[in-house]
């Protein structure tokens, strides 16, 4: 079903700084992007830190709020640029005083909390490198993660600590500091109280000169394929953070701004630390639950103006507040200050934009992007119209192309060429030509496998797309998802959009479950709105809408009715792990799952 396009207008606070998505790819350059940032006085070059917190001290707005801290009571801590600037001089002051050196290794294992912030922004102040973990992760993870990235510190709490890291700490003699955040009882053997550290340290810190090529972020992936690979990013990455937030999340100075990706996974450092905080914007940190009345409550009472989330949380609201159910706005919340919501990770279905613009009066922009790329490639530009069910188009300074594909579902590479599809609207892989600041330097120690990124001068992303006559970007699937059906192939994503259309539909799915005859036969899970009933009625109904919305060849054959999908952390349908469960195949490594129940 092909949906109308919706015309962006324009919200009185909207910022579009390039308004004019074709001239600002005609005449912007990374270049003229770093002009926007301040650099390290004296020309001592580039450092993400000093972007994020110094630059608005040094131009006289140390009193801007930088943070508002909602802790799970609802109540608020307010945190100044100024006093961001004196928690992260503290912390990179320690960094010195423990002895450690530049290009060392600060983990983080924290949930969203103003400690999280002052760790992320002082060790990149103090040239080490910062590496987030997921403060769900077990030990393994936690010790897989620290070992391959040579963790020299931790911040972390003594609750993640005696759970996760006491056990496995033997197996890291590299990692010698731990450092716990919040009250402390009784800190466990070779760990600080980063608060008395904090006390003695002062408040003052000089931001080393700092090569824009030395290493700041390092990233590990979502895992949805499994093996964690450790994405290493560089301080000249902050000029992709910081042009890639104008253009897809309008952001401007004293914007309120919140990001609801988990602090680690790359959105939640890249745009739910650095890029909003570069441009003098003030970050929501909430400290509660994931749960759809408290978004709605957070939105309003903080007058949040733009909200990147994932599809994963607007299909939460959506199954909350269904379209149709009459009452405008949901319920009593006034989201009037909201400009419009951002959305990453995942594909985002049409029938989400649909509703928000129905339900909430509000655009839903979808953003593509890689923990390898560092910074939205594709995206709704933040003045444009939207195509429901396009990911956007590519962002000023991004050059995308979709590739003939050979056997494997991957591009095909010919004598060491490849060659872009020969008409709009044929599948192919997405593919980047090199050269924005943020691209991803290399996975730690694994040359190999960075290289197998690369054919004959572009970046293979492995996930499939198309582009229209217009040049959208329309997302497929992941090349590695994607079924071969009775000579079809079939992108998982499509037949997902298309059972939620379905009113009874909150979330699918899909896998090719493989078959003697056909190849692989499409099987949808399926989880339901409240209300509805996972009956055989329903699920002939289902199976029925899928063939009449995507024809026979493409639409599901089976369904199973499934409440609790598998998602991982960053929020994804982890359909390795549904194919895996169907087959009676091991489920490999499930570190990031969100639930391992
Ligand atoms: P791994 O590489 O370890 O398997 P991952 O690819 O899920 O994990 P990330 O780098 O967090 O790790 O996710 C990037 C991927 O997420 C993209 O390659 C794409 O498949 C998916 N993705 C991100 N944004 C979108 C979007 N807007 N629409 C569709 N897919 C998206
Ligand atoms: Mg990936």
């Amino acid at each position: 079903m092909t949906y109308p396009i919706i015309t962006k207008k324009r919200h009185p606070h909207d910022t579009w700084r390039l308004a004019d998505y074709e001239q600002a790819r005609a005449t912007f350059s990374w270049g003229e992007a770093r002009t926007w940032l301040s650099g390290l006085p004296d020309g001592r070059g580039l450092n993400m830190g000093f972007e994020a917190v110094d630059r608005h001290v040094e131009a006289g707005h140390g009193a801007w709020e930088a943070l508002r801290c909602v802790a799970a009571d609802d109540s608020v801590t307010s945190v100044s640029y100024a006093e961001l600037a004196a928690d992260t001089s503290r912390f990179a002051n320690v960094l010195t005083t423990l002895g450690t050196s530049p290009q060392e290794r600060v983990f983080t294992l924290l949930g969203r909390r103003r400690e999280l912030y002052t760790s992320v922004l002082g060790t990149l102040r103090a040239r080490r490198v910062l590496c987030p973990l997921f403060s769900a992760f077990g030990p393994e993870p936690v010790r897989q993660r620290m070992a391959l990235g040579d963790a020299r510190v931790l911040v972390t709490t003594e609750a993640l600590y005696r759970r996760k890291v006491e056990a496995i700490r033997p197996l890291l003699p590299g990692l010698t500091h731990v450092l716990l955040v919040g009250s402390v009882d009784d800190p466990p053997a070779g760990t600080r109280v980063l608060e008395d550290l904090m006390a003695q340290a002062a408040p003052k810190f000089t931001v080393p000169p700092t090569d824009p090529e030395d290493m700041a972020l390092l990233h590990f992936t979502s895992g949805t394929t499994g093996r964690p690979k450790g994405a290493v990013h560089v301080h000249d990455a902050v000029v992709a953070h910081h042009a890639t937030a104008s253009f897809a999340l309008d952001l401007g100075p004293r914007d309120v701004y919140w990001c609801t990706a988990d602090p680690g996974w790359v959105t939640g450092t890249s745009y739910g630390i650095i890029a909003p905080l570069t441009h003098g914007a003030t970050l929501v940190v909430d400290e509660g639950e994931f749960d759809v009345h408290r978004w709605y409550r957070i939105l309003d009472t903080q007058n949040v103006a733009v909200w990147y989330t994932a599809p994963t949380a607007i299909r939460m609201l959506m199954r909350a507040t269904p379209r149709g159910s009459g009452s405008g706005l949901p319920g009593p919340y006034d989201l009037s200050a909201l400009r419009f919501i951002a959305s990453v990770g995942e594909p985002l279905n049409p029938e989400a934009v649909v509703w928000g613009q129905e339900v909430l009066g509000l655009p839903v922009h979808d953003n593509w992007w890689q923990t390898e790329t560092g910074a939205i490639m594709i995206a709704n530009y933040a003045s444009s119209d939207i195509r429901p069910g396009s990911m956007g188009r590519p962002l000023p300074g991004v050059h995308a192309a979709v590739l003939e594909r050979g056997q494997d579902g991957r591009a095909a590479v010919v004598d060491g060429h490849v060659r872009p599809v020969s008409r709009p609207g044929v599948e192919g892989e997405l593919a980047l030509r090199p050269g924005w600041p943020s691209m991803f330097r290399g996975y730690l120690d694994d040359r190999a496998r960075y290289e197998a990124c690369f054919a004959d001068g572009w970046y293979l992303t492995g996930d499939l797309a198309k582009r229209d006559q217009d040049g959208w970007y329309w997302f497929v699937g992941r090349a590695d998802d994607v079924i071969k059906s009775a000579g079809h192939l079939i992108g998982p994503f499509e037949v997902e959009s298309a059972l939620m259309e379905h009113p009874a539909v909150a979330e699918a799915g899909v896998i090719g479950r493989p078959d003697p005859v056909v190849g692989a036969v499409v099987k949808a899970f399926v989880s339901l709105k409240p209300g509805y009933e996972a009956a055989d009625a329903l699920k002939r109904e289902l199976l029925a809408f899928g063939r009449q919305r995507l024809g026979t060849a493409v639409a599901p054959r089976e369904i199973d009715f499934d409440q609790n999908l598998p998602k991982t952390r960053s929020g994804k349908v982890m359909r390795r792990l549904l194919r895996a469960r169907e087959l009676g195949l091991p489920e490999g490594d499930l570190s990031t799952l969100e639930s391992p129940a």
